[in-house]
Parts: C-alpha cells; sequence; structure tokens
C-alpha cells in the first residue's frame, strides 16, 4: 500500500488514533469529560485507538494525586482508554532533540528578556503589536546581533526560545490545516506572533510538547476545545518544519455553565468529583453534552 504523503488531503483512510490530553493540575470538570468523550467517540466509531496523556510539564502546577484521580473519573465515567498512559514528564529528550533541530533551521532564537522589560517595551510602542490571545512579544531578542547573542550565551544567561514567526513562514512556505467542523483553514504563522516554545525554566511548551507527542504517539485526529484553535496554526507549521506527518483536527465547542461562563473558570464547582457526590449517574452526564 503506497504511504500516506503529508501533503495528501487527510481523511479517515489512516488508523485512528484520538487522544485525551488533561493537565494534572486539578481534578477534572465537565469541560474535560466532554473533550474525553468526543475523543473516544471518533476512535470507536472507526475502531481506532483512544490514547490518555497527560500534559504535565509544568511541575509548578502539577499535583501527583491529580493522576490517578483523573484516571479514576474517566474509568467512573466508562471514557476508558487504550494502552499505559503517556506522562510527559518523561519526554524531555525529545522535546530537547525537536528544538535542537529547530534551532539548527534558524526557525527559533533565543530570548532573555524579562516580563518587565518586555511589557516596559511594548507600553513604549505607539501600536503594540496583538492577536487573539493578546500582545504578541515585541521582538526585541529577535533584533540582537548574532555576536551579542553568542556572547549571552556564554555568559550563561539562560534564555527560553521563540518561534521567529516571520522566518518559519518563509522555511515552511504556505500551510493549511484540515478541521471537520470548521474546514480547511490557512496558517497564518504570526498568529501568536514570536511564540514561546521553550520556557527558560522547563526547556519546553505546550505547543512543542503536544506536537512531538502527537506524532509519537501517531494520533491522526487531533480533538479538542476550539479555544485552542490559534494554537493549531502554531503546531501544524511545527509539524511541517519537524517533518512530522499531519493531523486531522476537530476543535469542539466548549461546556459552558448556564450563565454561559467556561469551566475551567470554576473546575471545582462542576467537578466530575463533585456530581458523582451529588448522586448524578455517568449516563446522566453524558447525555447533557451536545451530540
Ligand atoms: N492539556 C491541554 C488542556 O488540558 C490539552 C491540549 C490539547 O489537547 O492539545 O487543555
Amino acid at each position: 500500500m503506497a504511504r500516506r504523503r503529508s501533503t495528501d488531503a487527510p481523511s479517515f483512510m489512516v488508523p485512528v488514533v484520538t487522544r485525551f490530553a488533561p493537565s494534572p493540575t486539578g481534578y477534572l470538570h465537565l469541560g474535560h469529560a466532554y473533550a474525553a468523550k468526543v475523543a473516544r467517540d471518533l476512535a470507536r466509531e472507526h475502531d481506532g485507538r483512544f490514547l490518555l496523556r497527560f500534559e504535565d510539564i509544568d511541575h509548578t502546577r502539577v499535583r501527583p494525586d491529580y493522576y490517578e484521580a483523573a484516571e479514576e473519573d474517566l474509568g467512573w465515567l466508562g471514557l476508558d482508554w487504550d494502552g499505559t498512559p503517556l506522562r510527559q514528564t518523561g519526554r524531555g529528550a525529545a522535546y530537547a532533540a525537536a528544538l535542537a533541530r529547530l534551532q539548527e533551521i534558524g526557525a527559533v532564537y533565543p530570548c532573555f528578556c524579562t516580563r518587565r522589560e518586555i511589557e516596559e517595551e511594548l507600553s513604549r510602542m505607539a501600536s503594540a503589536p496583538h492577536g487573539p490571545e493578546g500582545s504578541h512579544y515585541p521582538g526585541i531578542c529577535r533584533r540582537l546581533g548574532q555576536e551579542e547573542r553568542e556572547s549571552k550565551l556564554a555568559s550563561g544567561a539562560s534564555p527560553s526560545w521563540r518561534l521567529d514567526a516571520a522566518r518559519a513562514a518563509e522555511i515552511a512556505g504556505p500551510l493549511s490545516f484540515t478541521d471537520l467542523r470548521h474546514g480547511v483553514i490557512p496558517v497564518e504563522a504570526g498568529i501568536l506572533g514570536d511564540t514561546i516554545l521553550a520556557r527558560k525554566d522547563i526547556g519546553t511548551s505546550y505547543h512543542l510538547a503536544v506536537v512531538v507527542d502527537d506524532a509519537f504517539q501517531q494520533v491522526s485526529h487531533v480533538t479538542r476545545g476550539e479555544d485552542l484553535l490559534s494554537s493549531t496554526h502554531i503546531h501544524r507549521i511545527l509539524q511541517s518544519l519537524l517533518g512530522f506527518p499531519e493531523p486531522v483536527y476537530l476543535h469542539h465547542e466548549l461546556i459552558k455553565d448556564e450563565a454561559g461562563v467556561r469551566l475551567a473558570k470554576r473546575a471545582d464547582s462542576l467537578s466530575i468529583r463533585r456530581l458523582r457526590e451529588s448522586g448524578m449517574t455517568p449516563a446522566e452526564i453524558l447525555r447533557g453534552f451536545p451530540g
């Protein structure tokens, strides 16, 4: 059978692999349960696999008991996953290798700025660059000369690494991604500006880790909330730069409470645990979700 080239239109001809990727920084709430159900259902409809991945790179926010709690809540809901859950904390070498590749091709640059320096620069600018997620990085370290960069690195300063959005767009050329709800979306490389791909303190970022792990786990269909739609532009560029396959996307709607507030903002009151204690059954919870 011919191998699918990454430029072919994505389809259901591949073995379908989906994943649910919570961060163990709190108890799962209704929004998580919906995200897990969407991923589980898509895999089951196509005789595929549904994986669980713990996005735990931010050790400052992770708590050990939330891993087990998440597994218990998913099990109680009947949203069983295939195989052993993957933990991002064990994947540092893979993220470092991807970052090294991006450094080699010049798609990233080191940034030595403090938050305060960035804020000061933004307030000096007549019109600060911004996008759907707020102000963009104003490019201070993109403008450093090679010598200055090297001397800062040699002096032991530990930088974060930022996507050079303009350079990355040049290298990758025009790209798009396919979303099962929204259709084909052309990639805007600058949608988040020169966003951070490797934080100083943890050496990676959500963007880099998710792209590396979706490729590693051979995820064919990435399902997640539509609040992450702008991140997908960055992920698609990284896939192209790193030579990874292109998954199909499904950005689903977000579950809100009666007052229209996103559940992530009030996780505790609608945690699966709390609902379970209040006597709700898994069927009642799953039935309430959009079809
Ligand atoms: N860890 C992310 C979250 O909890 C999921 C990101 C993704 O599915 O790509 O929102």
